[in-house]
């Protein structure tokens, strides 16, 4: 079918003004918060699930590649139309349909930021629990699809486990519903499955998550180092003494530096690092925690540990945390976020090799990080003009992916693998395993038309094996 023809059978389903076609309009789709760029051959902007089912079956009639995005925050590159085709904007599709407190149960649309979500349920008493640091930004259906994480999720867990019902949009057009209020399902977990699963098995159109009662109380703090050796000690330490706290981040100097310059939350600009640490449950236990951790710290070489007196206190510390990212734009015109994970008892070691790392292909790379998941963030710095550069920055970073799989660990956090972390799958995968995770594709879309081109390697090469 001619693109123009299309462009208007997409209009008869979702209205006139709800699809975008020109230049200009398409130029804003064609990158996310990653590297790589590619402009789609139309945008959608789609209000309900049976539009949603429409236009993907229109897609699949005219096999037309599609790719849902939610806020385009994710950092792999994953909403990056690589075959054209529709992105489908799922940001308009924003309400939370249902709190069900008896069951902990909410029920909400995928375009609703994750910020939003926790704002409506504080009122309640209630909170969702995986907090990606971007959660302003980023939308349930993006955390479903990254299976994000965040500070909290250290304790709780990342979004797999808070997820327990997708309503979706399968790449033929046929809306299936998954999982449910109820805490399992008979039959294969595919939930489980559709979880982190990228927008490569279809849309997810509806979100059952499960709420948890706030916390009666928290208590932050801030544990200031001159080593970051010792900083990474502690975060080991404070797990092998019996405590769960309910973050354990860590940030070092520079991005400290950057933090302060951009928020003013009082961070101290000499130290290595910081550790926030954060405890919550009933007041009566906070104290005690609380006392346990600072002097863990001090004995642990913490030159100083502040606990933050209240929630303005707190709230500061955490916007220098969550705007982390955003501060380091003030060093350099871009940055690499790496992800990789290793067993936290390897931080000391990896910090070290990834600041070996960073001399070896003369390249900055400050570090801020969910410390207590042993899930690491080196922002390599550069200039995206400069090709010679990213050249070395895409080096650097694959060999950071390398220590961590060396070291026990694995080549994503929280971020996904999109286009950035094809080739690295081969660190952690076998052909035969692609092969069958390949299978699981096929198996949700034959024809390969839901966000085409991500998370596997060489498809091609092993799409006739499948
Ligand atoms: C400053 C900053 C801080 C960040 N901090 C964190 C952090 O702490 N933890 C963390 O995990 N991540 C973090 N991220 C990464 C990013 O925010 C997450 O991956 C987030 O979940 C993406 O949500 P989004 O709505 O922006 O999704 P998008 O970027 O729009 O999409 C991400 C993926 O989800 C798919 N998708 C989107 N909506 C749907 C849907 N409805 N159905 C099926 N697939 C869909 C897309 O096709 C794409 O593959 C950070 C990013 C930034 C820029």
């Amino acid at each position: 079918m001619a693109h123009k023809v299309f462009v208007e059978e997409l209009r008869k389903i979702v209205g006139k003004g709800n699809v975008l076609d020109s230049d200009v309009n398409l130029q804003l789709y064609q990158y996310d918060a990653y590297l790589e760029e590619r402009r789609p051959d139309a945008v959608v902007f789609v209000h309900s699930t049976e539009e949603v089912a429409r236009v993907v079956k229109l897609c699949n009639v005219h096999g037309v590649p599609f790719v849902p995005r939610g806020g385009g925050t994710n950092l792999s590159g994953g909403t990056i139309p690589l075959k054209g085709g529709v992105v489908l904007e799922m940001i308009r599709m924003n309400r939370l349909l249902e709190v069900d407190t008896a069951n902990l149960r909410a029920r909400v649309q995928p375009g609703m930021f994750n910020l939003e979500l926790g704002n409506s349920l504080a009122p309640l008493g209630y909170q969702y629990l995986p907090d990606p640091a971007s959660q302003k930004a980023a939308t349930l259906g993006g955390n479903v699809a990254e299976n994000s994480g965040g500070p909290h999720c250290f304790k709780y867990g990342v979004t797999t486990n808070h997820v327990m019902g997708l309503t979706v949009v399968l790449p033929d057009g046929e809306i299936a519903e998954i999982g449910g209020m109820a805490p399992d399902t008979p039959g294969y977990d595919l939930t489980g499955v559709f979880v982190g699963s990228e927008g490569t098995f279809g849309i997810c159109t509806e979100v059952v998550v499960r709420i948890l009662r706030q916390a009666e109380g928290v208590k932050t703090m801030l544990a200031i180092y001159d080593s970051i050796e010792r900083g990474s000690e502690t975060v080991s330490a404070i797990v092998a003494a019996g405590m769960i706290p309910a973050t354990l981040e860590m940030m070092d100097q520079l991005v400290i530096q950057a933090v302060e310059q951009s928020i003013h939350c009082g961070l101290p600009l000499d130290c290595a690092t910081v550790l926030i640490i954060e405890v919550d449950g009933l007041k009566d236990d906070l104290e005690a925690q609380t006392e346990a951790i600072v002097n863990l710290c001090k004995t642990h070489g913490a030159r100083e540990v502040r606990v933050a007196k209240d929630d303005a206190e707190r709230a500061l510390l955490w916007a220098g945390r969550r705007g982390a990212f955003g501060a380091v734009a003030r060093l350099s015109p871009s940055y690499l976020v790496c992800d990789g994970t290793v067993p936290r008892t390897a931080l000391p070691v990896v910090l070290k090799k990834v600041a070996e790392v960073g001399k070896k292909y003369d390249l900055k790379i400050p570090n801020v990080f969910h410390a207590g998941d042993g899930n690491l963030h080196p922002l390599i710095l550069f200039d995206w003009r400069n090709a010679e550069q990213k050249e070395r920055v895409m080096k650097a970073g694959m060999e950071i992916l390398e220590l961590c799989v060396q070291l026990g660990g694995t080549i994503s956090g929280e971020h996904g693998v999109g286009l950035e972390k094809m080739d690295a799958m081969r660190l952690v995968h076998t052909e035969a395993d692609i092969r069958s995770q390949l299978m699981v594709k096929r198996a949700f879309d034959p024809q390969d038309l839901a966000n085409p081109g991500k998370i596997f390697p060489a498809l091609q090469e092993v799409a006739s094996v499948v």
